[in-house]
């Protein structure tokens, strides 16, 4: 299998949504792993492949009827957290809802797509390849199968060539009879080494979960190339964004934290080494939370507040929202990454302090220090609650005031609604005290956001 790098492990993780601390103490093959188990989520196998080998025989092929999709649409994943930010990025007048040629898995799942759309127009034969050709990947779809009617198997015969080492005859051969035949029969698409790096791993990891007897028809040329599959590729499920992530050691290794930045009083290390490592990174974010105050919070779970809304709460209230990790595409199958109701957040920032967005609904400012219930009234019904995310939403709660306590509610209420600019937002400081609380800071603010 193609070796990656450490740093380049911990970008491509990285952009799947897993952050390890960037010493981490894990060895090489264990953070190759941890590479591949991503990869493999990312790719939801368990739910094509529960039970590996795939035999490619007991699958009827795709084909394009009423029930089908082009496979350029059938082999887009994407979920509601993602809708969202999408939907974001197109209000504020951005083109594109992403950058492309800076996150790898983002690239990927675009080429996916083209790839897709070059078999719905019926060119089998592609090159992927960065700008400068250092690193070129062939491949040919033999054929497309169907899983069910929302996602196809893509059999695929592959090759990587890099520059400088000298490619096998046939494969000289091959390029240049699929060039000879013009655009039509080789697509070209462009992707980073790092796009690269991440569809050869998947390729060759699911090469492994091929049935051995399988044998796809080749031409004379291509017996150089090997056969693999691919399948819809997305985000990480939210049950594996928090395994992959958990880490509440030592923000630079990984190891148990043995104590705090005694400046700051956030930041865990195991030592005085990786305290000194991390001094430079640290010290803006350090200097801001300086004798800062902390007040933590008890929060549930925005799906649980809309669940107990529903069931208690004034008539009207909705009662079902989509998990921000349900993956939009998945029809008719249940996704098993999708998270359970009555599970907390993912702790997706280990003990590293990260900036929330505290907002209090506007209905509720009137009634904020109103803390007694008229008589006849359930508690969820004096509804007074405060919602607080971050940035990528991977941790949205609640902090509903009958069920925090007073102590603990009011002053973030309160800082709220005097040191916010419309009284209704706040940006804060946060760190993850457990797993149903945060530490919200209650005196230092970050700077302003647009978020
Ligand atoms: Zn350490
Ligand atoms: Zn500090």
């Amino acid at each position: 299998m193609a070796q990656v790098n450490r740093e380049l492990t911990l970008e491509l993780l990285r952009c799947m949504g897993v952050e390890l601390p960037p010493k981490t103490k894990l060895s090489d093959d264990e953070l190759d792993k941890r590479l591949s188990k991503t990869l493999d989520g990312c790719q939801y196998l368990a739910r094509v492949v529960p039970n590996p080998p795939l035999n490619p025989v007991s699958y009827k092929p795709w084909c394009l009827n009423k029930s089908n999709k082009r496979i350029l649409h059938a082999i887009r994943r994407h979920n509601f957290g993602e809708s969202s930010v999408v939907y974001d990025n197109l209000m504020k007048g951005n083109s594109h809802p992403y950058t492309l040629y800076s996150d790898p898995l983002m690239d990927l799942r675009q080429s996916l797509m083209t790839m897709g759309n070059y078999w719905d127009e019926k060119r089998t034969c592609m090159m992927l390849a960065d700008e400068e050709k250092t690193s070129c990947i062939f491949m040919r779809i033999t054929e497309v199968l169907e899983f069910d009617p929302s996602t196809p198997i893509l059999m695929v015969l592959f090759r990587r060539e890099l520059r400088g080492i000298q490619p096998s005859d046939s494969m000289v051969n091959w390029m240049l009879l699929h060039e000879k035949e013009g655009p039509k029969q080789m697509g070209h698409i462009r992707a980073t080494a790092k796009e690269q790096h991440l569809l050869l791993r998947l390729l060759e990891r699911n090469s492994e979960r091929l049935l051995p007897t399988y044998k796809p028809k080749r031409t004379a040329l291509e017996r150089d190339l090997a056969s693999s599959f691919i399948i819809p590729v997305g985000p990480l499920g939210g049950r594996e964004v928090a395994r992959f992530n958990s880490n509440d050691g030592c923000c630079v290794c990984g190891d148990p934290a043995k104590s705090k930045c005694s400046r700051c009083n956030v930041k865990r290390y195991c030592g005085a080494v990786c305290q000194k490592e991390d001094w430079k990174a640290h010290r803006p974010t350090c200097t801001s939370l300086q004798g800062a105050k902390w007040q933590t919070v008890p929060f549930i779970t925005y799906d649980k507040h809309l669940q107990m809304m529903a069931r208690h709460g004034p008539p009207g209230a909705i009662a079902v929202r989509q998990s921000r990790y349900e993956i939009v595409q998945h029809q008719g199958t249940s996704d098993e990454s999708q998270g359970d109701p009555d599970a907390s957040a993912p702790n997706t920032h280990g003990s590293t302090p990260f900036i929330v967005k505290v907002q209090l609904n506007s209905a509720d400012v009137h009634k904020l220090l109103d803390t007694t219930l008229l008589p006849g009234q359930k508690p969820m019904q004096s509804g007074v609650s405060m919602l607080i995310y971050d940035r990528r939403r991977s941790i949205e709660v609640v902090l509903v005031k009958s069920i925090c306590p007073d102590a603990a509610f009011i002053p973030i209420a309160e800082l709220v609604k005097t040191r916010g600019p419309s009284g209704l937002k706040l940006f804060c400081w946060a760190t993850r005290s457990g797993e149903w609380s945060l530490d919200l800071c209650t005196d230092h603010l970050p700077e302003w956001q647009q978020w």
